[in-house]
């Protein structure tokens, strides 16, 4: 209870203090500016899409890329700092506490819709998506997602389902939307059941139908950087990519490579210009899996993808881009604790710091690798290898190994197993406390910079957020 109120009385502090940081960065801003660069309208729109990420997420890459890389974190170091920075309320029609649907939905048509639901009012009346409104100005558009093609914010931003889960229906409606660019995870959906990981029911090869649409269609890193026509199919995994710490690059491209292809493929004969969608999901999914060592990497690896896009700006300068997250995921505190139960005395706590930092960075591979080596029903012999083999200098309490040997949980939102009991062994080795393994309502941070960044500024709701892209869109 009282760490819950403290970490409460955190997150407020670290909103106002990202309010109040925004206030003061976006003044020195506007003295180095032309205001006509604010009030300009782009030509190119790149939006980059952190889902599960808020305040809490950035802080943390921009703290380890210092402090382990000895690197700036571009979304913190050059778009919150040096543009326009504003926070978004999420909450969705139904729920105080929004999914990735209602966000994205909400996010790209400016209407609250309850959760699951995508690019469609409660009701279930389709409504115009951001990708739609592009098109329509004849621009060109692009979808990219570390998760499946056809998951929640992908589908929000372009398309309509009443629910999230109909993913074949969602695949049917890209073939028919034809956007430029379509690029991630998601075979499963594109392939007939009997061929691959194909999922699909009527038996349809939608990845050759997209081939006879004029698409280049690849399936591994090295196709990618050969890709030379206008219009591209990249599906590299046939469910979700792979968290950045477990990633094989010759199976699967980073968020980077992603955005680099994705912005030589939109930007090639592009008289109007085009926007760009590109989402690490794996942010979201560590925070679920209560991941702290995964998410670091996969804060990097987006980190990446947005200094990818910031050279581009460098060349293209008529480009606005915006990097924001939908809701914070797993109510991630990096905190203090007892370093055991012996003592309540203070010199019996610790304060985290680097060596936690490296004990976290020490750990080989995400939960999910974890959970896959220990299997359904792991024996005492098995967990233990596991720990050692994965976890090197982590101690698993008796109370932990209890509960991974009978398969049961610790708290009622702590659902992923053992992701949830893994990572609270993590918790309390390295300070990475994580309050649940769903979403919070911690505003999302969006930050903006170039031509039409102002738009973005100041505390709004998420619909707000699609009320300013729609007007660059349409040239307001
Ligand atoms: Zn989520």
């Amino acid at each position: 209870m009282k760490r819950n109120a403290h970490r409460a009385a955190f997150a407020v502090l670290a909103v106002v203090a990202l309010a109040l940081l925004g206030a003061c960065s976006h003044s020195m801003h506007a003295q180095r500016h032309h205001d006509a660069h604010h009030a300009a309208v782009p030509k190119n729109i790149i939006i980059l899409f952190g889902d599960g990420a808020a305040s809490t997420q950035w802080e943390l890459g921009r703290y380890t890329s210092r402090e382990l890389r000895n690197r700036p974190f571009a979304v913190t170091d050059v778009v919150l700092k040096q543009g326009t920075l504003g926070l978004l309320t999420t909450y969705s029609a139904d729920s105080a506490v929004t999914d990735s649907a209602a966000a994205a939905t909400a996010m790209s048509t400016g209407y609250k819709t309850n959760n699951d639901m995508a690019g469609v009012t409660p009701d279930g009346k389709p409504v115009r998506t951001v990708m739609e409104a592009a098109k329509a100005r004849g621009k060109r558009v692009g979808l990219v997602t570390t998760a499946t093609v056809h998951d929640a914010s992908p589908t929000a931003f372009s398309v309509h389902a009443k629910s999230r889960r109909e993913s074949q229906a969602i695949v049917d409606q890209f073939l028919a939307f034809e956007p430029d660019v379509l690029m991630g995870g998601g075979r499963d959906y594109f392939l007939p059941k009997g061929k691959g990981g194909g999922m699909r029911s009527d038996g349809l090869d939608v990845m050759a139908a997209f081939g006879a649409k004029g698409y280049d269609v690849v399936q591994a890193p090295s196709a990618l950087a050969a890709a030379a026509g206008p219009r591209l199919l990249a599906l590299f995994a046939d469910d979700d990519m792979d968290h950045e710490i477990d990633r094989d690059p010759a199976r699967e491209p980073s968020p980077a490579e992603m955005a680099t292809a994705a912005l030589r493929v939109l930007s090639a004969n592009s008289p109007n210009g085009f926007v760009l969608f590109l989402e690490n999901e794996n942010i979201d999914t560590s925070g679920h899996r209560n991941d702290a060592a995964a998410l670091v990497r996969d804060l990097w690896a987006f980190d990446d993808a947005v200094q990818v896009a910031l050279e581009f700006q460098r060349r293209v300068p008529d480009t606005l881009i915006i990097v924001t997250g939908d809701h914070e995921t797993g109510g991630l505190s990096w905190t203090y604790a007892q370093k055991d139960l012996s003592s309540m005395s203070s010199s019996n706590r610790f304060y985290p710091g680097r060596a936690h930092l490296d004990l976290l960075m020490a750990i080989r591979g995400s939960l999910e690798k974890a959970s896959d080596a220990l299997g359904k029903k792991p024996t005492a012999e098995v967990l233990d290898a596991v720990i050692a083999k994965q976890f090197p200098g982590y101690v698993l309490d008796a109370d932990l190994r209890a509960l991974i040997l009978s398969g049961k949980t610790i708290e009622r939102n702590v659902s992923y197993l053992p992701h949830g009991l893994l990572g609270r062994m993590v918790a309390r080795q390295t300070g990475f406390y994580w309050g649940t393994s769903g979403h919070t309502t911690e505003p999302a941070v969006v930050g903006a910079i170039g031509p039409g960044e102002s738009a973005f500024r100041g505390y709004m709701d998420n619909t707000d957020f699609s009320r300013a892209l729609h007007r660059l869109i349409d040239g307001r």
